[in-house]
């Protein structure tokens, strides 16, 4: 039997038959009463309200999510006034108090001279494509994470850093406020594997990190693990003087954390070198330049015989 037979037919028998089968929940609303003409049975099973309980738009408007009611209920009112058929995605509140994601899709049905004469539309139950949805979020949120994180120490990576500079160094540029880094290296850490083993030197590595961790003030502070057994941190809006006592204070904490480094002596400890550098930056300076300051002076604090910070070392 063609779709054309059944029309032809003219049985409501039958369309009543489709439209209440389907999983989707039709629905009819008088325009000038405001009033429900008809809703499919279906909905009982799927909110728990008997379809004789659906009277009016409030009847609706109530059994809605109270963070969604005002901007769907808005929305569908303009776009019904405007006659421009439409859809809504809301949260509907079932019987026993949980809430189902619901797509309303809405045809508007108008008079000859335009203005609306009824609402017709289905009620779509998208729960399981929302839950897909929010997993998804989820995982990507997830993903992003892990992908600027460090895999062993679980600070920042390198590329969060990358990151994260160029768009404070921008905001240096427009602020005119000083930006400081600090470049910090573990001192003597191949001795360090040598003498405990590599594995021993990843778990070094994570005091090390921890240890750290405890020096960032505000979320613009960024400490990341430049690479190998180097760390660095980011100071946004900080000038010298206190760039200077921060990196001291690194120092301190790693001091503070007693790991013993047996490798560069009986009863050694160990320790950390820092280069520091400050700039007020202008739209002519770059970025690396800027980091390569401080880790020449990384180098000068080596020199000098570790365990020490250089800020300016006349460079
Ligand atoms: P200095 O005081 O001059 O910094 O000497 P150093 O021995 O610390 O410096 P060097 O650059 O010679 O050696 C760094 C060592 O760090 C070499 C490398 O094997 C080790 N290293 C780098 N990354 C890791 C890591 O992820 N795990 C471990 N266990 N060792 C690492
Ligand atoms: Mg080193
Ligand atoms: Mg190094």
């Amino acid at each position: 039997m063609s779709i054309e037979d059944i029309i032809r037919e003219d049985d409501i028998g039958v369309y009543k038959t489709l439209l209440e089968s389907t999983r989707a929940i039709p629905w009819k609303i008088d325009w000038e009463t405001l009033r429900f003409a008809y809703i499919g049975p279906q909905i009982e099973e799927l909110l728990g309200w008997a379809p004789q309980s659906w009277a009016t738009v409030q009847d609706w408007a109530d059994r809605m999510h109270p963070e969604d009611r005002a901007w769907v209920f808005d929305f569908c009112v303009a776009q019904s006034q405007a006659g421009v058929d439409h859809e809504a995605d809301y949260r509907a509140l079932r019987k026993d108090g949980e809430y189902v994601w619901i797509r309303d899709v809405v045809h508007v049905v108008r008079n000859p001279d335009g203005s609306p004469n009824a609402l017709i539309g289905f009620m779509f139950d998208i729960s399981e494509r929302k839950r897909t949805e929010e997993r998804l979020l989820d995982m990507q949120r997830e993903l992003e994470e892990l992908s600027f994180k460090d895999g062993l120490t679980g600070v920042a990576n390198r590329r969060r850093f990358d990151m994260i500079v160029e768009n404070e160094w921008r905001e240096a540029v427009a602020s005119g406020q000083a930006i400081s880094v600090v470049v910090l290296d573990i001192d003597f850490f191949k001795q360090y594997n040598d003498h405990y083993g590599h594995l021993e030197g990843d778990e070094c590595l994570k005091r090390v990190a921890a240890a750290l961790a405890g020096i960032v003030r505000s979320p613009r502070d960024l400490l990341c693990r430049f690479g190998g057994e180097e760390f660095v941190l980011l100071l946004p809006g900080t000038d010298e003087a206190t760039a200077m006592a921060l990196a001291w204070r690194c120092l301190d904490l790693v001091d503070k954390a007693l790991i013993p480094h047996a490798g560069v002596g009986a009863g050694k400890r160990l320790t950390l070198s820092a280069g520091v550098h400050t700039t007020v930056p202008t739209e002519r300076d770059e970025v690396l330049p800027f980091i390569a300051v401080a880790d020449r002076r990384l180098y000068l604090a080596k020199e000098r015989g570790r365990a020490r910070v250089v800020a300016d070392g006349g460079l």
